[in-house]
């Protein structure tokens, strides 16, 4: 059975060290000194360990149960959920007038991180939740705010996301499910939505759905959309719970992984539902939903990347097999452990320096998030809206080939179900997949975010490597190891943007086959920025001579591995950008 354990040096050294997020400006900042963010994540990190990571086999082993038009969930999952709720951890970043904590998103990601990496399929009950209750706070009326929002922020009643139907995934313009007012106020919502995460189970009292719907003579297409909150109760005046709702579960789905969550099909039958924002503006609500899920599906991708990886180590060291080519290290034993073999050390230090990097990024993410809410900083918002798709798309791309690669340390034995390695896999997968298959992501940052503000968020990008490349090239280890190669991968997605730049309006097809390069190639000089900022970080620490030694060495020593055998990967990205769309389209649809 795999174990977890929570990294929370390596998290305490980003938000300390790296994003030294105490003594920045950003209201509530002031409030994570390192002792109090130190105590909340190993308290996270003891949950995770001792009830959620255990529960992990079980949720894949068991699935979800679906008896009589009522979803189970798996053993031991309601008392888990109920572990979670106690801790207050549900409104840990909501607003304290529903009952939250207030504390910054950057907080709620890194903690987040920890509770995915134990067990992705009943987190996700909760970051539904989240999801819901950011939409709902961010656009409802103010009585929508007060009915809903204290039981989702104390995790009493659950949230879920509707938009996908049979005939209408990533084209949302296709939607069917029809919404008619009924002059009271409330709507009848009508229609099939499927795919539906945790739709319905036995965690919550209530499942509160928000769900994309289209009033009849409104706009055609996607701009005929509005939200709405449909409850699987109905909601008394006093906020009790009322009669049920028309909302049914058809069925949940069988799936490659994450059984512990239930996929349902919903049908729904003139329910009741309250408008969130105004009609036929649907999408504006929906998407602060979707980039809120979009970053959280970026953290799934290098958590569970990370929990795969803690096994695979553990494992590089205890297995035995083969000798060191340089000569026995283990006399004692009839074999040395795999960690001696340098083709295993290489797939470690993939895993390993993929996820610190990815963990970096996603945390600077949600730094820049909170800088956008609490500062209103519309610089650091258009930053985060450039790079929520890279954040998404390259995260769960390369989280799924590092669990790949973690299952592979462990040979025949990683395919065998016994270890949980092939669970990581199967679970990951859907990252790559839900919240904007990451084909989409590719368009959606060069088709929109690219060019956004007339290309002002990019730039500034660059000019952020750029500074941070100026204001440290006098340390030659730095500069050798770390700005030189960060430089040059830049370069390449400069390069690539200008290509796109050019080529964009004149000719689409060569932007668009290139899209998926460009998403990777960004995510990679993310990630070396990243790594030089850690490496800086961890070479004052030295410097200064305090702390843990071993700790910075090794910091440095993985981010040296990242420069030198990840990041030449830009050259790649940006020489089959510009090859064009030639090669790529060059075969008839009839010849595949
Ligand atoms: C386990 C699971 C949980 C889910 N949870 C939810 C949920 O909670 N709520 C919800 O609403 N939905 C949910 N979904 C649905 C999910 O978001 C969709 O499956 C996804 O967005 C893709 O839609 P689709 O499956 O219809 O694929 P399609 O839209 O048919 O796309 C198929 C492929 O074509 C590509 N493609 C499509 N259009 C283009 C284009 N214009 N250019 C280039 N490539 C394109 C896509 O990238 C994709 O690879 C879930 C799905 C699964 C499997």
């Amino acid at each position: 059975m795999p174990t977890y354990s929570a990294p929370t040096k390596d998290l305490q050294f980003v938000l300390h060290e790296v994003l030294k997020v105490a003594k920045s400006d950003v209201p509530g900042y002031d409030e994570l000194a390192p002792e109090f963010t130190s105590a909340v994540l190993e308290e996270a990190g003891k949950l995770a360990t001792d009830v959620l990571a255990p529960l992990n086999v079980v949720g894949d082993r068991e699935g979800c149960t679906l008896e009589n038009g009522v979803v189970r969930t798996p053993t031991g999952f309601k008392d888990a959920y109920n572990q979670v709720k106690a801790g207050g951890w549900m409104g840990l970043d909501c607003d304290p007038d529903y009952g939250g904590q207030g504390m910054p998103h950057v907080l709620g990601s890194a903690v987040g991180e920890i509770f995915v990496s134990a067990n992705m399929a009943l987190n996700m009950y909760q970051g539904l939740t989240h999801g819901a209750y950011s939409a709902i706070h961010a656009h409802a009326s103010d009585e929508l705010k007060s009915t809903y929002l204290p039981k989702l922020v104390a995790g009493t009643w659950t949230g879920t996301m509707n938009l996908t139907e049979p005939q209408c995934g990533t084209d949302l313009g296709l939607m069917r499910t029809k919404a008619e007012e009924q002059g009271d106020g409330t709507y009848r919502i009508s229609g099939q939505k499927i795919f539906v995460s945790a739709g319905d189970h036995d965690l919550s009292e209530n499942i509160i759905h928000m769900v994309l719907a289209k009033i009849p003579g409104g706009p055609e297409g996607i701009k005929g959309v509005s939200l709405f909150i449909v409850p699987k109760f109905l909601v008394n005046d006093n906020g009790s719970i009322g009669a049920r709702n028309g909302v049914s579960v058809g069925s949940i789905e069988e799936k490659m992984g994450i059984h512990g969550n239930a996929t349902c099909v919903l049908n729904y039958d003139e329910a009741t539902g309250y408008l969130v924002g105004e009609q036929h503006k649907g999408l504006r609500p929906m998407f602060t939903m979707m980039n809120e899920a979009r970053l959280s599906v970026g953290i799934q991708g290098y958590a569970l990347a990370s929990a795969a990886y803690q096994n695979a180590a553990i494992y590089a060291n205890e297995r035995l097999q083969g000798r060191a080519a340089t000569g026995v290290k283990n006399p004692g034993g009839p074999a040395d452990p795999l960690i001696v073999h340098p083709d295993i050390r290489r797939s470690l230090m993939d895993q390993k320096s993929f996820v610190e990097g990815a963990r970096a990024f996603t945390l600077w993410g949600a730094s820049l998030i909170d800088q956008a809410l609490k500062n209103s900083d519309d610089d650091a918002e258009g930053l985060i809206s450039l790079l929520t798709p890279v954040i998404k798309g390259f995260h769960s791309d390369k989280g799924f080939d590092m669990a790949i690669q973690a299952q592979q340390v462990f040979g025949g034995h990683g395919y065998i179900e016994e270890t949980g390695m092939s669970q990581f896999a199967r679970d990951v997968r859907i990252t790559q997949i839900y919240e904007g298959a990451n084909g989409i992501q590719a368009l959606d940052l060069v088709g929109r975010k690219l060019g956004q503000d007339g290309g002002k968020h990019v730039m500034a990008f660059f000019e952020l490597v750029k500074a941070f490349i100026k204001d440290n090239n006098g340390d030659e280890g730095l500069s050798r190891d770390f700005l030189t190669p960060l430089k040059a991968a830049s370069k390449d997605l400069q390069a690539a943007a200008m290509y796109f730049m050019a080529e964009g309006v004149k000719n689409p097809d060569n932007a668009l086959a290139g899209s998926n390069d460009f998403m990777h190639l960004f995510g990679h000089v993310c990630l070396g920025l990243m790594w030089a900022q850690m490496a800086k970080a961890a070479g004052d620490a030295l410097t200064s001579g305090t702390g843990d030694k071993d700790f910075y060495r090794t910091k440095i020593a993985t981010g040296r591995y990242y420069m030198a055998r990840q990041l030449p990967a830009t050259a790649m990205h940006l020489a089959r950008i510009t090859s064009g769309a030639d090669t790529v389209m060059a075969l008839a649809a009839n010849e595949f």
